[in-house]
């Protein structure tokens, strides 16, 4: 049992706060977000992830997992300090770390005895070495703390399971008594018998970087081949099927849609580009991969100037906000660029998400928000989807055409079969298949 305090209760830190402890830690989550904390302390959870509640709950209960703002309190009482906060793009594209360096410094006053500082935000290469120099500038003594990188790698909307069950685990470190430590926080995974891979910090820091920029190239790459598939007349669902059949492969993130979203592809390719700029060895593939990746956004827009080239004063039913399913997250999703391209052509939006509208209302309060996705289609132009809930999947089809205005149908997700859609009479447009 290791007594940690996660600094940052949001995605990441909730959930690994509430993972650590599970696996029999002792675990304070701190977060200068008061409301959070007053929730959290009630039972409620600040944010939609499936499954999180019961694990928070059982843990609260055996007093394994606790919640405060009180940082100071907090630091002084655990021996390893997980940072979990933002890491934002800056205005120029690089990690802004700001938030981190306010903890270390934060730390650098109170530190008191050996402490080790985890960085699970994702945080640019070097970050490790610069925590360092900033404790030793404020006078913190060399032997009274080590850093390890320990990067997460978990997926909102399955992120209790990916936690709990990871692939693998990253310890970056130049220290053999904090890998000692940090080994025996996750010594529940050795059961599973879960991969461990002890390196130095700034391969550690390298790893999550090249992780997300691979498979934010594959979901590039399956766009420009559904974009090729549209012109030359095949199916990039049975293209994708295909390559992913192939071991080498996998068929995962080969899906075909509105381009990639999230907290995490957008900024953390963007920040690899920085860095790689930075020390002179430029990443080409992760800087097309981002141009394709705004160009496929477009793309849906596109589809439905084709239907509807004036959209002043008409009603686009938006069905999905959230980045993916399972989530409430909207940072960085589709669904803000194809808004704010409706809207600036005079579209009305109707919207329609079953976790994200309070999050997709802090960035768009003037458009409108309805309980349904029936709501959302009624008396509009054209619906869109954008995020592939499950709810979307199975619409009565002949109930929204009967209540929209025209009957068109953008599935950015490829969640119809076309030759199904325009049965009922709709005009149909998706990712990457021939329709009619
Ligand atoms: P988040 O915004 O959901 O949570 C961050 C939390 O930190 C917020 O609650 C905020 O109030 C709090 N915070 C900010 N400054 C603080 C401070 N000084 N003291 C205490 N709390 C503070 O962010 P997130 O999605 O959890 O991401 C956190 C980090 O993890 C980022 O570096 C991100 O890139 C990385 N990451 C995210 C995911 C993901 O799926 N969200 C996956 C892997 C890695």
């Amino acid at each position: 049992m290791e007594k940690i305090v996660m600094i940052g209760t949001g995605y990441v830190g909730l959930v690994s706060g509430a993972g650590l402890a599970d696996f029999g830690n002792e675990v304070i989550c701190v977060d200068v977000d008061k409301e959070k904390i007053n929730k959290l302390n009630n039972n409620i959870l600040p944010i939609y992830e499936p499954g999180l509640l019961d694990v928070v709950k059982r843990n609260v209960a055996q007093k394994r997992l606790s919640f405060t703002t009180d940082i100071v309190a907090a630091l002084r009482q655990a021996r390893v300090i997980f940072l979990a906060v933002p890491t934002p793009s800056a205005a120029n594209g690089e990690v802004d770390l700001s938030f981190v360096f306010t903890v270390v410094d934060k730390l650098a006053e109170v530190i008191a005895d050996y402490k080790i500082i985890v960085t699970k935000s994702t945080v640019a290469v070097g970050t490790g070495d610069q925590i360092c120099e900033r404790l030793l500038n404020r006078g913190v003594s060399r032997e009274l703390f080590d850093i390890v990188s320990n990067p997460e790698f978990l997926r909102e909307g399955s992120a209790v399971n990916d936690f709990v069950r990871p692939d693998r685990v990253i310890l970056g470190t130049s220290s053999a008594k904090a890998l000692e430590i940090m080994k025996g926080i996750y010594r529940s995974l050795y059961l599973i018998e879960t991969p461990i891979v002890a390196t130095d910090i700034r391969t550690a820091e390298m790893i999550k970087y090249a992780c997300n920029a691979f498979l934010a190239t594959k979901i590039s790459f399956i766009n420009e081949i559904a974009n090729l598939c549209e012109k030359v007349g095949a199916n990039v669902l049975v293209v994708a099927k295909a390559m992913g059949l192939d071991g080498r492969i996998s068929p995962k993130f080969l899906h075909a849609g509105p381009g990639f979203g999230g907290s995490c592809f957008p900024k953390d390719t963007l920040a690899l580009t920085k860095i790689a700029e930075k020390a002179g060895s430029r990443v080409a593939i992760v800087e097309t991969v981002i141009k394709v990746n705004e160009k496929q956004k477009m793309r849906v827009v596109e589809k439905l100037l084709n239907f509807i080239p004036n959209l002043k004063g008409r009603t686009i039913g938006l069905l999905g906000l959230a980045f993916k399913p399972n989530t409430d997250d909207v940072r960085d999703a589709p669904a803000l660029t194809v808004i704010s391209e409706i809207v600036k052509r005079g579209g009305q939006i109707k919207a329609y998400d079953p976790a994200a509208m309070g999050e997709m209302r802090k960035h768009f309060p003037e458009i409108t928000y309805v309980a349904s996705s029936e709501d959302a289609a009624k008396n509009a132009d054209a619906v869109i989807i954008l995020t592939e809930w499950n709810e979307f999947r199975n619409m009565n089809l002949d109930y929204l055409k009967s209540v929209m205005k025209q009957p068109v149908m953008i599935d950015a997700r490829n969640i119809y079969e076309p030759e199904l859609v325009l049965e009922k009479g709709f005009k149909y447009a998706c990712i990457g298949r021939k329709v009619g």
